[in-house]
């Protein structure tokens, strides 16, 4: 382990329901401001940033579609969603003394770029921290898909999935208190173990271009940094 981070690139993947801190709806200003430090601190270390962002706080197509909407509405609104929280993210960013750019994967000029590949990795190569909203652009997927495809597209060195627990385990650690956490897997493991790491696309996608995933939890503060420096926080899922 060193103090020099051990990577060049990352993919940071916030669920919505980690911008909602105790809430249970909307975004927290002390968490969002928080993960806005914690980001600009890896920044500062001369990491590349790019940050994917959920939209689960506010709403998902699969829970509209549940109450009766059509699906493909549920889900536009669902990415409309990551754009909200994709501009509160910037905003967050950008009040801390941070450069922010957010890229929309839906064309909505007025208030985001559009994602294209070559300008997201300019950005990030000038030290911006590039936002990239609304998923993969696309109904019936999820924004940790969206995560894996700009990993895998911008060639981040690490795909880190932000969430409240630290790692995967051999089963619902809340409901299982014997459950055991895993240091490392392989891809293949998780697919075989049917284990709730990401969806099975964002997975697929991961093992075939040989993205290594890191999930930790990120309500510690800190542990982006500590990830950097090479610590073993969390599970590391690589082939
Ligand atoms: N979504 C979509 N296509 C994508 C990404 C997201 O249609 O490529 C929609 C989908 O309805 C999803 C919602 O946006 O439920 C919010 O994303 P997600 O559920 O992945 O957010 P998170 O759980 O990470 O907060």
């Amino acid at each position: 382990m060193s103090d020099q981070p051990q990577y060049r690139r990352i993919l940071l993947k916030l669920s919505g329901e980690a911008l909602m801190g105790e809430a249970d709806y909307g975004i927290d200003p002390k968490v969002i401001g928080r993960l806005a430090d914690e980001i600009i601190a890896v920044r500062k270390a001369d990491v590349e940033v790019g940050v994917v962002i959920g939209g689960g706080n506010i709403f998902r197509g699969e829970g509209l579609a549940a109450s009766g909407m059509d699906r493909v509405t549920g889900d536009h609104m669902g990415m409309l969603a990551t754009v909200m929280n994709a501009l509160a993210m910037a905003d967050a960013i950008e009040k801390r003394g941070g450069y922010a750019r957010v890229m929309s994967a839906i064309q909505i000029h007025d208030v985001a770029e559009d994602f294209i590949r070559r300008r997201a990795i300019r950005h990030i190569e000038k030290g911006r921290i590039a936002l990239f909203a609304a998923g993969t652009g696309n109904p019936f997927f999820t924004t940790d898909s969206a995560a894996a495809l700009r990993a895998v597209e911008i060639g981040a060195d690490l795909l880190l999935k932000a969430t409240k627990v630290d790692g995967v385990y051999t089963a619902d650690p809340a409901r299982h208190p014997d459950a055991t956490r895993y240091d490392e897997l392989s891809y293949d493991e998780v697919i075989q173990r049917n284990l709730k790491v990401m969806d099975t696309a964002a997975i697929a996608l991961c093992r075939d271009h040989d993205m290594p995933l890191r999930i930790y939890d990120m309500t510690v503060p800190g542990n982006l940094m500590r990830i950097m420096r090479g610590e073993p926080v969390g599970t590391l899922v690589r082939n």
